[in-house]
C-alpha cells in the first residue's frame, strides 16, 4: 500500500471531544443541545442510522429525542410533528430519516424544517447559502469530507477535483464546497462519458455513487487523493464502498476506508450542526 489512510473514525473521535466540551459548556448554562430523529416506517437500514445518530448524541452529552412512526404515517401528521418540533426550544436540530413511504412528499417534509433547525443541511435555504457563500448547515456527508482533506492539510487551490455522483445530498453540495476553497471542480454522473479520462486528471477523487468498483486502480492519477463515499454490500455481505480499495490504494497517495472513512465523519458532521444551531439559538445567544 503506497496510499496513507484518512481514518475517518480516529478524526470523528478527535472531533467529538471538542464536541462534548461545548455540548457540556451549554449544558452549564441549562441549553443542552437538542436533536430531534424522526422515523417513519420499518426500513432496518434506516433503523439502524438512527440508532447510531441518537447513541451519538448520548455519547457526546447532547439531548436526542427519536421519534418512530408507522408506515402509515400520514403527510399532514409529519407536517404537524415537524411544527412542533420547530417550537420546541429544548430541539435546537431536526433530522427526518430519507426514504420516506412514498405517499410522503419528502422535499415538502424538508421545507417544513425550520431553517435554523435543518441540521441535514437539505433545506432550500441552506442550500442556497451554501451556492452563494453564505453562513448556513452544510449537508452531514461532504461537510464531513471536507473535514478529512482539512485534516491531512490539503491545500485545495488549484486542484482538480472530480465529483462522480451528483445528488442533492452528497454529490452537487460536495462540488460547492470543493468550488468555494478554489478548486477547480467537474461533476460527473450517470450521463458522463469517459469517466476514465476525467478521474486521471484528478488530484482529488470523491465517490459518491452507490456502485462497486466505479473507481478502479487504472483510472487514479498516482497521489490522488480519493474519497469514498459510497456505501455497498459485496459478495460476502460486507459493507464496501464505491472503490476498489484493494487495487486503487497502490496509486492514490491518501485514501478513506469504507468502513471507518466517511461514514463517522457523516455522524459527527450532525453532532457539530446541532451544537451550532444550539448555539445560535435565541436564548443561548442572548445570554452569551
Ligand atoms: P444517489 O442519489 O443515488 O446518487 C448517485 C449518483 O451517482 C447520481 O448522480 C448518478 O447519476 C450517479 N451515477 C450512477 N451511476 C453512475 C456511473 N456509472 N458513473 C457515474 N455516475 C453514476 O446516491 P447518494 O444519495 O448521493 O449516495 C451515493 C452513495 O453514497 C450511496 O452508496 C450512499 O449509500 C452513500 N452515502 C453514504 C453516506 C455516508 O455517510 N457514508 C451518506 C450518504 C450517502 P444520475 O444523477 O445521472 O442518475
Amino acid at each position: 500500500m503506497t496510499a496513507q489512510l484518512i481514518d475517518g473514525n480516529a478524526l470523528s473521535k478527535q472531533l467529538r471531544g471538542d464536541i462534548a466540551r461545548r455540548a457540556a459548556a451549554l449544558s452549564a448554562r441549562g441549553a443542552t443541545p437538542g436533536l430531534a430523529v424522526v422515523l417513519v416506517g420499518e426500513n432496518p437500514a434506516s433503523q439502524v442510522y438512527v440508532r447510531n445518530k441518537v447513541k451519538a448524541c448520548q455519547d457526546s452529552g447532547l439531548h436526542s429525542v427519536l421519534e418512530q412512526y408507522p408506515a402509515t404515517l400520514s403527510e399532514a401528521d409529519l407536517l404537524a410533528r415537524v411544527d412542533a418540533l420547530n417550537r420546541d426550544p429544548a430541539i435546537h436540530g431536526i433530522l427526518v430519516q430519507l426514504p420516506l413511504p412514498a405517499h410522503i412528499d419528502a422535499q415538502k417534509v424538508i421545507e417544513a424544517i425550520s431553517p435554523a433547525k435543518d441540521v441535514d443541511g437539505f433545506h432550500v435555504a441552506s442550500a442556497g447559502a451554501l451556492m452563494v457563500g453564505q453562513p448556513g448547515f452544510w449537508p452531514c456527508t461532504p461537510y464531513g469530507c471536507m473535514k478529512m482533506l482539512e485534516s491531512i492539510g490539503y491545500e485545495l487551490k488549484g486542484k482538480h477535483a472530480v465529483v462522480i455522483g451528483r445528488s442533492n445530498i452528497v454529490g452537487k453540495p460536495m462540488a460547492l464546497m470543493l468550488l468555494q476553497k478554489n478548486a477547480t471542480v467537474t461533476i460527473c454522473h450517470s450521463g458522463t462519458q469517459n469517466l476514465k479520462a476525467l478521474t486521471l486528471q484528478a488530484d482529488v477523487v470523491v465517490a459518491a455513487v452507490g456502485k462497486r468498483n466505479v473507481l478502479t486502480a487504472d483510472m487514479v492519477k498516482p497521489g490522488a487523493v480519493v474519497i469514498d463515499v459510497g456505501m455497498n454490500r459485496n459478495d460476502e455481505g460486507k459493507l464496501c464502498g464505491d472503490v476498489d480499495f484493494g487495487g486503487v490504494k497502490d496509486v492514490a497517495g491518501w485514501i478513506t476506508p469504507v468502513p471507518g472513512g466517511v461514514g463517522p465523519m457523516t455522524i459527527t458532521m450532525l453532532l457539530v450542526n446541532t451544537l451550532e444551531a444550539a448555539e445560535m439559538a435565541p436564548t443561548v445567544a442572548r445570554s452569551a
